[in-house]
């Protein structure tokens, strides 16, 4: 069994965090690529040493003395060091860093130190081969990711190695210039090298036991997810819920390989899988519920508009040029409706509604606000009869307004508009019906 095992932040925050990740990894042999995060929070008011390093990179931009900044960055690390009793030094590592960022190195290979440093005392800690990802994982130079140069550099490395650490979050351009992902990437990085090593599972370690049906910010304690399917986990990460990076799944998919999200502080909690495809039924007929608030619609209306033909194509046209991507589109016969992020929508409102008058001469546009959308998400949905009736069943019970419903054709979500300021009570009414009731 071949595993690629991705630490988080809080997994990596202390010497004491270090010492369960060791453990973990020596508990079974297989897992012999390791993708660590830059250490994260050590208690809920604490910084993380990424944002440490935005900030210290800030001042160096603007000329400002950083020294203490840079300081208090070292002096996390160290921590760790000498509470592992390690005989690591990171000096030249740390002068090489103060002279970079004083010649103005950029904001992305400021970030990515997190993970450079934390790459190093990760494997002087387990004895492991270190990789330096600038030199395997390769973007472009417009910033996006190269997958396939990636994947070649990762293999062709890692075949070397049976063993080896493989910092998150970065990697380089073929000009060497250090490029990051966004915020949480390390989670691509682990998903990428699982790819190229062909492993048998990408092992995930967070703080969490898995996924939760849904935020455990709107209803408490909500219970795990023990398999999902990653279009599943999709449709829910792209409605808000935050396990994993969104872009961590591709790799993997790709390649049929299971990710599982485990706690680096439960070890014993089984967590949840993550998989292309399961006979294995979903308890509560839904997977997951999430949502997110702040989008708008627009409805355009128009006699007979079901027979003029191109009609949508020249409304949509007008959101393409306005560079607004839209979220979803319920018809009627002779109405149409956009659901747009609200804040992207606003910039371009009038010119939107100018071009959508021009192009078909509607008979009236409305618009509304203050919309959230949820997902309720399951593959379960497709076999059992009535769920739809049971939402909205259960969102009359709680007096909440349906604005709009939206079922994919693969039955696999059923999406639901409401007003923002009833968005807890929806997600909390879908969640009781279907979890807590077991309806
Ligand atoms: N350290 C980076 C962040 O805080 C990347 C990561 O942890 O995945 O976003």
């Amino acid at each position: 069994m071949k595993k690629v095992v991705k630490f988080g932040g809080s997994s990596l925050a202390s010497a004491g965090q270090f010492e369960k990740v060791g453990k973990i990894i020596r508990a079974e042999k297989g897992r012999r690529y390791v993708v660590p995060s830059a250490p994260g929070k050590r208690f809920s008011s604490d910084t993380k040493v990424t944002d440490m390093l935005y900030g210290c990179y800030a001042k160096a931009e603007k000329g400002e003395d950083f020294s203490e900044d840079l300081a208090k960055i070292r002096a996390r690390y160290q921590e760790i060091i000498d509470g592992l009793q390690l005989k690591l030094s990171l000096d030249e590592a740390f002068s090489v860093i103060e002279e970079d960022f004083k010649n103005q190195a950029g904001t992305q290979y400021a970030a990515s130190r997190g993970e450079y440093l934390n790459g190093m005392v990760m494997a002087a800690y387990l004895g492991f081969a270190f990789v330096d990802s600038a030199t395997v994982i390769r973007f472009h130079e417009d910033g996006s990711l190269d997958t396939e140069t990636t994947n070649r550099l990762l293999a062709d490395a890692l075949e070397k190695q049976e063993y080896a650490v493989i910092p998150g979050f970065y990697g380089a351009d073929a000009t060497g210039k250090v490029r990051t992902f966004s915020r949480g990437g390390s989670d691509i990085t682990g998903s990428l090298v699982a790819r190229a090593v062909k492993a048998d599972m990408y092992e995930n370690w967070t703080d969490v036991s898995g996924c939760l049906v849904t935020d455990p910010r709107i209803v408490e304690n909500p219970v795990p997810i023990d398999i999902i399917t990653y279009r599943e986990l999709r449709e829910l990460s792209y409605m808000g819920a935050s396990v994993l990076h969104e872009d961590a799944i591709f790799p993997v998919r790709s390649e049929g390989i299971p990710i599982n999200i485990r706690n680096t502080n439960c070890p014993e909690d089984k967590g949840t899988m993550i998989v292309g495809d399961t006979c294995s039924k979903s308890e509560y007929i839904i997977t997951g519920i999430a949502g997110k608030k702040g989008f708008a619609s627009v409805t355009i209306e128009k006699d007979m508009m079901n027979t003029e033909i191109g009609f949508g194509r020249k409304v949509l046209q007008v959101f393409e040029e306005n560079d607004i991507s839209f979220e979803h589109m319920p018809s009627g016969i002779d109405t149409m409706t956009i659901l747009v992020h609200e804040t992207e929508f606003a910039e371009h409102e009038q010119k939107v509604l100018t071009g959508i008058q021009k192009a078909v001469h509607p008979d009236h546009i409305s618009l509304e606000a203050d919309l959230a959308l949820i997902a309720v998400v399951g593959r379960g949905m497709k076999s059992a009869r009535g769920t739809a009736g049971r939402i909205f069943s259960a969102l009359a019970h709680a007096r909440v307004n349906v604005k709009m419903i939206d079922q994919g054709s693969s039955e696999l979500n059923i999406i639901i508009g409401v007003e923002n300021s009833d968005f807890e009570t929806a997600v909390r009414a879908i969640y009781n019906i279907f979890v807590l009731c077991k309806l």
